[in-house]
């Protein structure tokens, strides 16, 4: 089954309005002769969502939020709803991305409700899972990441999980440089399709498994060329153009 592959790039808490609009541009004249073969979309933090999706009018890239809250409005200081993020141009939205997980407190159960709450609202959610190294080297990856999707993904309808993007992001591999090899992110893709498969049988072999973990040019296209592998969540790597844009042409071979 063929599935069109998908680089993201997700910029965390790098760049000001001004620089990501500067950055976007670049991305876009880079990123657009490949958009026939390769889905591409950039993931700013909130303040430059408006300046970059600017960059980005008219053209096939993409835009999306590294969060999300899961009330669409109230007294929730500090939070963004999925609607306000779909007003600021976005298409996609990271869930449970490991940080957001490790240093935000971000349970199974709050990334389940982000999840829906992002798909309520017509965005595509990009459900992150990873296992830590304790729990990789005590041969627990796979239930790792077995319950984590299948609590993001609990009570949802076929017809949800089809619109959503699973990323596999080894936490001891993100921003670390250490990637995970070819044959141990296909291992765990095949799993992860695998519980794709008995929850939306007939959306298993559409929807797309990011790899992330110090994705960088020279890696890329080893790690794309896994069958499961459908694509990259990329992060320091995609606030370089010319990085980002070699790991898009990794995608293409
Ligand atoms: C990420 O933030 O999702 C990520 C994979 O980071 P890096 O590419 O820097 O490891």
């Amino acid at each position: 089954m063929a599935r069109k592959k998908f680089i993201c790039g997700n910029w965390k808490m790098y760049r000001t309005a001004a620089e990501a609009g500067a950055l976007a541009r670049e991305v876009r004249a880079a990123a657009e002769p490949f958009a026939d073969k390769v889905d591409v979309a950039i993931v700013p933090p909130f303040t430059a969502l408006w300046a970059a999706g600017a960059e980005l009018k008219g053209s096939r890239i993409g835009l999306g939020a590294q969060d999300v809250f899961w009330e669409t409005q109230g007294a929730f200081t500090g939070e963004v709803s999925a609607p306000m993020l779909v007003d600021a141009g976005c298409r996609y939205v990271l869930a449970g991305h490991s940080e957001r997980r490790q240093f935000f407190g971000d349970t199974d159960e709050a990334v389940r409700k982000k999840t829906r709450a992002a798909l309520a609202a017509g965005l595509h959610p990009i459900v992150c899972v990873g296992e830590t190294l304790p729990e990789r080297e005590s041969g627990r990856t796979l239930d790792v990441v077995g319950l984590q999707i299948s609590a993001a993904l609990s009570g949802l309808s076929a017809g949800e999980i089809e619109r959503i993007t699973v990323a596999y992001e080894p936490v001891w591999a993100i921003g670390t440089g250490k990637t995970a090899t070819s044959a141990q992110a296909q291992e765990v893709h095949a799993a992860l399709r695998a519980i794709l498969r008995q929850l939306a049988p007939a959306a298993a072999d559409t929807i797309r498994i990011l790899y992330g973990g110090s994705v960088k040019p020279d890696n890329a296209a080893e790690l794309l060329s896994q069958p499961d592998v459908d694509g990259a969540l990329v992060g320091g790597a995609s606030l370089k153009a010319l990085d980002f844009t070699g790991i898009i042409q990794g995608a293409t071979r």
